[in-house]
């Protein structure tokens, strides 16, 4: 099995992109990448938008060798109503759009449907769905929040097993923090797993105690499955002193011979992380040691809206 993160907020800009191939299957998740509309109260620097286009191509050239495209959620850092055409001839699994989602995400979802028309081969409701392909199997969650709680909608997390391999992407469930993402991914048995992390750097909307939950149900997956890999990236990467923040995870997963990495360094890049160091790329530091003072945790996240995608 050979996973390659296409784009994620390690490599520049935020996404959970990922291609995963097998001798039976490609699948493309989450093929969709976006910037911050607002960090530290500025808008994308010219750096990330030029880095949004290159990892884009990337994505939409990794979708002509995928047999299937799946969307996890309808933010548009997981999906792209933009480029529905890298859905033709695909088996499209798609967040049910109907049930277990919020209002915004509901009429997202419509919109994204409606623009693929024609284009995908089959589409397939994800939650809880399941497919073989000769020797790999795909599954999904059920739907699980989006966060500690359903006011940001819900998710379905990615299964993919094949050999003595097994491939697990939460997208976004912020942490995991509930004991529901903890369970299905204990059962779920990865090998390789792929987390967004808790986020951190937004403490008014994800109180510390989230933050705390999240550790302790990762410690748990170290502690007790047999992953041997651990990707932690997206809502985490926002946060410039993620290292420190996760250090109990790194400290375990020392201990328990797992690698602990980023996107970026699982596919062999440097990390980059441009929101988060978007004040640097104008040329000051928002910093509490900078000159303005303020905190690294100022600025909303989207357009009026304070909430994560
Ligand atoms: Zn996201
Ligand atoms: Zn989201």
């Amino acid at each position: 099995m050979k996973i390659t993160p296409l784009a994620a907020d390690s490599l520049g800009a935020r996404s959970m992109a990922t291609l995963v191939e097998t001798p039976d299957v490609t699948v493309l998740i989450d093929p969709s990448v976006r910037l911050g509309p607002y960090r530290y109260d500025l808008r994308p620097h010219p750096t990330e938008k030029g880095r949004q286009k290159e990892l884009w191509q990337r994505i939409r050239s990794a979708a002509k060798s995928a047999n299937v495209l799946t969307v996890s959620h309808y933010h548009y850092d997981h999906h792209n109503p933009d480029a529905p055409s890298i859905f033709r001839g695909k088996l499209a699994f798609l967040k049910d759009g109907k049930f277990h989602i919020n209002r915004s995400q509901r009429e997202r979802a419509g919109a994204f449907v409606r623009a693929l028309k024609k284009y995908p081969k089959e589409i397939q409701v994800a939650d809880g769905n399941q497919m073989d392909f000769g020797g790999t199997e795909l599954l999904f969650s059920p739907a699980l929040p989006h966060g500690y709680n359903d006011e940001l909608g819900y998710v379905v997390m990615t299964r993919i097993a094949q050999g003595n391999e097994v491939f697990v992407h939460t997208a976004d469930v912020l942490g995991p923090p509930l004991k529901e993402h903890l369970s299905f991914l204990i059962d779920a048995q990865p090998t390789v797993l792929y987390v967004d992390g808790p986020m951190t750097h937004m403490p008014d909307h994800y109180p510390a105690e989230h933050t705390k939950r999240s550790l302790s149900h990762l410690l748990r997956i170290l502690r007790t499955t047999n992953v041997r890999t651990l990707i932690l990236d997206h809502h985490i990467l926002r946060d410039r002193e993620w290292r420190t923040r996760m250090d109990p995870v790194f400290r375990a997963g020392k201990e328990h011979d797992v690698g602990v990495l980023t996107a970026a360094e699982f596919a062999g890049k440097p990390v980059e992380q441009l929101e988060a160091n978007r004040d640097r790329l104008y040329g000051f530091d928002m910093s509490p040691k900078g000159i303005s003072g303020t905190g690294p945790s100022e600025g909303g996240d989207g357009e009026g809206a304070p909430l994560p995608e």
